[in-house]
This record gives structure tokens, C-alpha cells and sequence, in this order.
């Protein structure tokens, strides 16, 4: 028979992943993030560092009052003041974090090997006598003398007073086949092993892979690869690429993966690159002519999976690599017929904008197709008038007045600024009507030429039920370029 090997996965997105520079997440936010990890499956939820403050300490408690099936933790120093704050929020367990390098003893801590093992010694004994569970974090691993901490780490487990023992790569400087080396070498002792590798040069993923096929039992992972510097090793990777590439499962419910990435990335305003593995915008995107000519025939020749597995859905883009398999395809959905010359004019046309190094969106591509092929087609909303008021001491005000179906409708809506504001008025203004049922999935800002009279192109992305749609706007005026955007969009979606 063959044993199929499992790993537990402990999410640190709001430990590690929330020390990223530019990040810091109210109680609230750390919560609605704890719950979706939790229904993604996460074994482990790394809540924060209970000493840091008092919101951090409100926020861990509250995660821990929530209910849910995960096991929470809190990051603590050796020392009494973290330990006590971290059980004072009544975790399940504290993550005591042990400088093992020599360089880090001696120049942070100022004190020497034998006074490091005993602090950390006492430090687990001092969590286990309250009842928790302890995980071992040894700080700075890759670089310490390994006979070093596997005499520590003997002890700790021989000692009984640890539940698990982490190997942490603290500045990524481990490599796969170090990595085999050296969880082979920790895999005898009776605890398990969990590894927590950084991504500085771009082999988490490779580090964290090799590492449980090496014995680790626990990876230490964030959403979207967020960390301190280069990040950490990201959930998504980790966990996919161990299920489909290695056949190592864990608890994570992979069509999930992608509305938590969303999510961490709306909550965190942390981007993700359009290239980054699984989840970036592009990762199932495609655009050539001869690619998309190939998917068409069999989605599995220029994909490495379903992109639904892990909650995704195939997109196709217009540009200058257009081919006729993606006009023709488009204009099957848009339930519109060409003859040829109409296909090749289309075609011609899209690449001339794809030329000059212009995003084609969607609705970009109903105006050529409308055009080209004379298509009349009525707005069924249409901007007549739109004032904003927005400044210091005033909530930002924003005034609407649209055609709608024929009718004039006025509306008024407030927001956190100008733009919020105006496109609160809009959806108000549209919910009244049958086309209140739109949702605005993505939207993004671009200056498209320098200085203060930049011209700024405004990209949004926009759902409604299954259907999924692009549209962009541009001017010198930011909310006059995302009231473009949205109108042509939602003309473009309820046509
Ligand atoms: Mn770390």
C-alpha cells in the first residue's frame, strides 16, 4: 500500500505576513482575515505578537473567542512579559522564538550558548505549566552550527516540554538541497519538525518542498507570499504545487485559495504582481494567438491545471498577439456573426491598439466590433452631470445625474474621497433599476504621463453573476476618468 503522505499548514500572514513594511491591520481586519483562514482549511493561525501592543492583544483575543477550528498562536520572545501577554489572550499555543546563530546570541541577546538553551528551557517549561502547547521557533537556523541546535532541540523534545520544532530559514539563505540535508538530520527526534523559509532568493516554495520531503511535518506559510523583505514561503504555492506536483495533501480547500488571496490583497492593500504563480492576474490569462488557438482545443496544452482547482477561471486578453480564434471566440459570446473581411478588420484593428502598447479591454473591444461592424447599439446609462465636493473638515460629496434607461435620475453619495464618493452616488443612483446586481471586482489607477496635469487611465474590473468584464477610462480628471470607466463597463455588461 502506498502511504500517502500529509503536512499541516501554520499560516503567519498575521505575524510574519503583517511585519511586511507598509502593513498594519486593525483588530477587526486581523479577524475577518483569521476567518476566512480558518474556512480555508489552515491547521494553524499565527494570530500576532501579544506583547506589542494593546489592539495586537485585541485582536488575538478575539480570534481566539471566535470559534474556530483552527489552533491559534502568538509569537513571544524568551522572556516573562511576551509569554504572559500571549497567554493572558488564552491562546492554544505560544511560538517562542529562540536565537540559535551564533552571530544572533552573541549581538542581539549579548549572551552566550549554554544561557540561550537554558532561557529556552525555561521559557517552554514556564508555557507548558500553564497548559499550552509550545512550538520552538529557532530564529536564524540555516546560519547556526547544526550540532549546536540538534543538541537543542534533543533536549527540548527529550525533555518533553515542546509540540513542535521550527527550522526557521530567517534571512532565505537555504537552498533545496541544504534543506534535504538538513530536515533529514532533524527528522529522528520525536517531535515534529516545521519549517518557516523566506523567499529573499526566491526559493520558499523549493525550500519548503524539500523540507517536508525531507521529514517536515509543518510548514510555516503566508497568503500571497507576504513577509518582512522578500516575504515568506506562500500558502499558495507551498500547498499547490505539494498536492498536484508531489501528491502531499493537506487540509487547505484549494478552490478557496484564490478568494483569500483577493481578500489578504484588498485588506492588506498589498498588490500582487500580475506574473506571481497561482494567483497573479496574468497566471491564467492568455493572449497570443497561437496560444489561445490551443486552449481553445484543449485547455490542458498551455496550462499546467484547471484554474478552477484552486478557485480561479481562465481569462482570454486582447493585444497585439491577437489571433482570429479569440475575435471569433468573443464574438460567439457577444452572440454576434462576422464574415470574414468584418473578422479581419477586427482583428487588424485590435492589433493596431495592442501596437501602440494600449491595454485592449473589454468594452475597448465591443466599441472596435460595434464600430467596424455598424452595430447600433443604445447606452443604457449615460453621465449628463456629476459635481464632487472633497477636501479638508468636509466628507467628500459627490452629485450625479444620469440617464438611465431614458429617465433622468438624480442621486447623491459620500465617500472616503472623491472617487468613493462619486461612485457611491453611482451604484445608489443604479440601484433602483434591474442592473443592481453589478459588482466591481478590481479597480486600478495608472498616470500615464508625469507631473501634476497627468493624464490618468483608470482600469476597472467589473462582474455580474458569471460574467466578468474590463473596461477603462481616461483623463486629466481621476473621477471623471473612473466614471468612464464604470459607465462604459456597465454599458458594455447589460447590453
Ligand atoms: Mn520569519
Amino acid at each position: 500500500m502506498v502511504e500517502s503522505r500529509t503536512v499541516k499548514i501554520l499560516d503567519t500572514t498575521l505575524r510574519d505576513g503583517e511585519q511586511t513594511p507598509g502593513v498594519s491591520l486593525t483588530p477587526e481586519q486581523k479577524l475577518q482575515i483569521a476567518r476566512q483562514l480558518d474556512i480555508l482549511g489552515v491547521d494553524i493561525i499565527e494570530a500576532g505578537t501579544a506583547i506589542i501592543s494593546e489592539g495586537e492583544q485585541r485582536a488575538i483575543k478575539s480570534i481566539v473567542k471566535a470559534g474556530l477550528r483552527a489552533e491559534i498562536s502568538s509569537f513571544a520572545r524568551l522572556l516573562r512579559g511576551d509569554i504572559d501577554a500571549a497567554i493572558d489572550c488564552d491562546v492554544d499555543t505560544v511560538n517562542l522564538v529562540a536565537p540559535v546563530s551564533d552571530d544572533h546570541i552573541k549581538k542581539k541577546l549579548k549572551i552566550d550558548r549554554e544561557t540561550l538553551r537554558r532561557m529556552t528551557m525555561e521559557a517552554a517549561e514556564y508555557v507548558k505549566g500553564h497548559g499550552l502547547k509550545v512550538e520552538i521557533s529557532a530564529e536564524d537556523a540555516s546560519r547556526a552550527d547544526m550540532a549546536f541546535l540538534k543538541s537543542l532541540f534533543t533536549e527540548l523534545s527529550d525533555a518533553g516540554v515542546v509540540d513542535r520544532l521550527c527550522f526557521c530559514d530567517t534571512v532565505g539563505v537555504l537552498y533545496p538541497e541544504r534543506t534535504k540535508e538538513i530536515f533529514s538530520a532533524l527528522s529522528d527526534l520525536n517531535t515534529p519538525i516545521s519549517a518557516h523559509c523566506h523567499n529573499d532568493f526566491g526559493l520558499a516554495t523549493a525550500n519548503s518542498i524539500a523540507a517536508v520531503l525531507a521529514g517536515a511535518q509543518v510548514v510555516h506559510v503566508t497568503v500571497n507570499g507576504m513577509g518582512e523583505r522578500a516575504g515568506n514561503a506562500s500558502l499558495e504555492e507551498v500547498v499547490t504545487a505539494l498536492d498536484l506536483l508531489y501528491g502531499v495533501k493537506s487540509g487547505i480547500v484549494k478552490e478557496k485559495l484564490y478568494e483569500t488571496s483577493r481578500l489578504v490583497r484588498n485588506v492588506t492593500k498589498m498588490p500582487v504582481a500580475p506574473n506571481k504563480p497561482l494567483m497573479g492576474d496574468n497566471a491564467f490569462t492568455h493572449e497570443s494567438g497561437m496560444h489561445v488557438h490551443g486552449t481553445l482545443a484543449d485547455t490542458s496544452l498551455y496550462e499546467p491545471m484547471d484554474p478552477e482547482l484552486i478557485g480561479r477561471k481562465r481569462r482570454f486578453a486582447f493585444g497585439k498577439h491577437t489571433g482570429r480564434a479569440s475575435v471569433k471566440m468573443a464574438l460567439e459570446e457577444m452572440g454576434i456573426t462576422a464574415d470574414d473581411s468584418g473578422m479581419e478588420k477586427i482583428l487588424s484593428k485590435v492589433k493596431e491598439l495592442g501596437d501602440k502598447g494600449k491595454l485592449v479591454t473589454d468594452s475597448d473591444f465591443q466599441a472596435i466590433v460595434d464600430d467596424i461592424l455598424h452595430i447600433e447599439r443604445k447606452e443604457r446609462i449615460k453621465l449628463l452631470d456629476l459635481s464632487v465636493v472633497s477636501g479638508k473638515n468636509v466628507y467628500p460629496t459627490a452629485s450625479i445625474r444620469l440617464e438611465i434607461d431614458g429617465e433622468d435620475k438624480v442621486e447623491a453619495g459620500v465617500g472616503v474621497g472623491p472617487v468613493d464618493a462619486a461612485l457611491n452616488a453611482l451604484r445608489k443612483a443604479m440601484s433602483g433599476s434591474e442592473m443592481n446586481d453589478l459588482r466591481l471586482e478590481e479597480y486600478h489607477v495608472d498616470a500615464i504621463t508625469g507631473g501634476t496635469d497627468a493624464l490618468v487611465n483608470v482600469v476597472v474590473k467589473m462582474s455580474r453573476g458569471d460574467r466578468a468584464i474590463t473596461a477603462s477610462g481616461i483623463s486629466e480628471d481621476i473621477v471623471l476618468a473612473s466614471m468612464h470607466a464604470m459607465i462604459k463597463g456597465i454599458n458594455r455588461l447589460y447590453s
